[in-house]
């Protein structure tokens, strides 16, 4: 049995990896200046430790170093990104397209614009989580300005195809964004080959420390602008005013380095990992794996335990795994998951299924255990609860909601 509790809710957040804090801590008590400072040596090595950060995530990525800017994280990365075209290119066009199951930085980003007169339209989803391409070119007007389309899924790990989007949105002359939070670090992304215009991500989702992120802006062909959205001193080229966060932007710059470094090896070990995850936690009847089989991230696992009422699931499992209930957001509202709604699962199976998230510091031993106590708990919740038993006999008032 491994130490208790278990954490599985990588996407959720992960813990700064060591050798990023290391990276880190000079620049807290030591190197502590202010980057802007042009005329002091204080300012000089805040600033030469930002640039190697810098060219560091533009590596990660695929992007130049001065197509980065640092953000506070993803959330306001996309408030940039979206907010930014919609307010430059108001003149070419007002119709923005994106996806059902986007983050909630997207979609109420979107919904806000809408109030503004924006128009956009939320493509859905098949139930593997899959938008479909061609139903994303016929969504294209004369007068859409921009894709938002995600990379991966956080509450399924289901990936999209970027690639393809990326090249309908070249040859229709909209720029497209994605919200790579969750593949940044995870799957090799090239900007470039992909034709991503604008990308944003998230230091903590990739062992590095909150409160951090970067927004790349493509510079040539074409080169993207952006309305600001904060208004200041003029830091990060006028994109993003405010002091830089050294410390933080070090540590991104580091995970990411890291994360360059050890990609391959880590997707393997977790790949595994997670397959007898799922083997173990699949033998129990009535259990389902819920994304794209084939395109999928390979640490997630968003499992529905079907007639398993989800306040006795959730109470019993996370009393020793932490794990999520769709993304952190709405597991803190109660609401089923937009994800798997979406997907067109009923009300009751989309609030009854836990979404397992692994990652760097995962073990077999924690995995072998986990299947051992949601096994347990899932058996328990059955043999004692009324759903499982009319399920049983087809005697479900409502089992509309229990739909797959
Ligand atoms: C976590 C997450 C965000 C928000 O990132 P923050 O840095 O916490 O603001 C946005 N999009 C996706 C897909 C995420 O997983």
């Amino acid at each position: 049995m491994a130490p208790l509790p278990v954490y599985m809710d990588y996407n959720a957040t992960t813990p700064c990896d060591e050798r990023v804090l290391a990276a880190m801590l000079p620049f807290f008590t030591q190197h502590y200046g202010n980057a802007a400072s042009k005329h002091h040596s204080f300012g000089w090595s805040a600033q030469a430790a930002v640039d190697i950060a810098r060219q560091q995530v533009a590596t990660l990525v695929g992007a130049t170093d001065k197509e980065i800017v640092f953000t506070s994280g993803a959330t306001e990365a996309v408030n940039l990104a979206i907010k930014g075209v919609a307010e430059l290119y108001a003149i070419k066009g007002n119709h923005i397209i994106t996806t059902a199951v986007e983050h909630s930085a997207v979609l109420d980003t979107c919904r806000y614009l809408e109030k503004k007169g924006i128009e956009v339209t939320y493509l859905p989803v098949d139930a593997s989580g899959q938008i479909n391409v061609q139903e994303l070119e016929a969504a294209i007007r004369p007068t859409t300005i921009l894709i938002a389309a995600m990379y991966a899924n956080n509450e399924t790990g289901t990936i999209f195809p970027v690639k393809t989007i990326g090249a309908i949105a070249k040859q229709h002359s909209v720029l497209f964004f994605t919200d790579a939070t969750q593949a940044v670090g995870k799957l090799p992304i090239d900007v470039v080959a992909e034709d991503i215009d604008l990308l944003a991500l998230s230091a903590h989702k990739l062992y590095g420390p909150k409160g951090v992120g970067a927004l790349y802006i493509r510079r040539r062909n074409p080169r993207v602008q952006l309305q600001a959205q904060l208004q200041g001193g003029g830091h990060e080229q006028g994109w993003r005013s405010g002091t830089l966060n050294v410390p933080g932007i070090v540590g991104l710059g580091k995970a990411c380095s890291l994360a360059a470094e050890s990609m391959q090896a880590e997707n393997e070990r977790l790949i595994l990992l997670r397959n007898r995850l799922e083997q173990g936690l699949l033998a129990l009847p009535e259990t389902y794996v819920n994304g794209d089989k084939q395109n999928r991230l390979s640490h997630v696992s968003n499992i529905s335990f079907r007639y398993v009422p989800n306040q006795a699931l959730i109470t019993g499992v996370t009393k020793h795994i932490a794990v999520s209930s769709g993304s952190a957001c709405a597991s803190a509202s109660g609401q089923p998951s937009h994800v798997l709604l979406a997907m067109g699962r009923g009300n009751q199976i989309a609030r009854s299924s836990l979404r397992f998230s692994l990652g760097r510091f995962t073990t077999e031993e924690e995995v072998n255990t986990v299947i051992e106590l949601v096994t347990a708990t899932v058996n328990t919740i059955r043999s004692q609860d009324m759903v499982w038993q009319l399920a049983q006999k087809d005697e479900l008032p409502d089992a509309a909601d229990w739909k797959l």
